[in-house]
């Protein structure tokens, strides 16, 4: 079977090729916090919208609507890719890199994600039970940038 995505540049996607790149980690859904001097810190907490079991958007066609601030992963933001998970496939792709080998592109699948710790599952709250950001923070090391 092609890969599309080995054949296929960023660019060339139609929509299904690029929809299907994500793997639903969730990762993207989960808020940063950002200190004076611009570094990323990640945290536990989501968007109300997302399911935290299984990291997909609860609203995903009128999420841009309901969320303002909810950006579409693309080209057109390309200072995004950077600050989003290691695992993601848009960002690994823009890097000329693989994707993982448990990606559902691959395994068909989104149990190998789930299971080996790469989603959201069981990892997040709800910003609207969260309280203060700070108190989430995961780790006081900056979120990791590429460029
Ligand atoms: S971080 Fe990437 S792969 Fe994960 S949900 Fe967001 S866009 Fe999809």
């Amino acid at each position: 079977m092609e890969k599309f995505w080995e054949t296929t540049a960023l660019a060339d996607m139609n929509e299904a090729q690029w929809e299907s790149l994500c793997d639903g980690c969730g990762w993207c859904c989960v808020h940063m916090l950002e200190d004076d001097d611009g570094n990323l810190y990640q945290t536990d907490v989501a968007c109300d919208l997302i399911d935290t079991c299984e990291g997909h958007c609860t609203q995903y066609e009128s999420r841009f609507d309901l969320v303002p601030e909810c950006n579409k992963v693309s080209l057109n933001l390309p200072e995004a890719f950077p600050t989003m998970p290691e695992s993601c496939a848009y960002r690994r792709l823009y890097y000329k890199q693989p994707i993982p080998e448990w990606h559902p592109l691959l395994t068909g699948s989104k149990d190998a994600m789930h299971d080996g710790g790469h989603s959201v599952r069981g990892r997040i709250v709800h910003e609207r039970e969260a309280g203060d950001l700070e108190d989430h923070v995961l780790a006081w090391t900056p979120v990791r940038f590429v460029e």
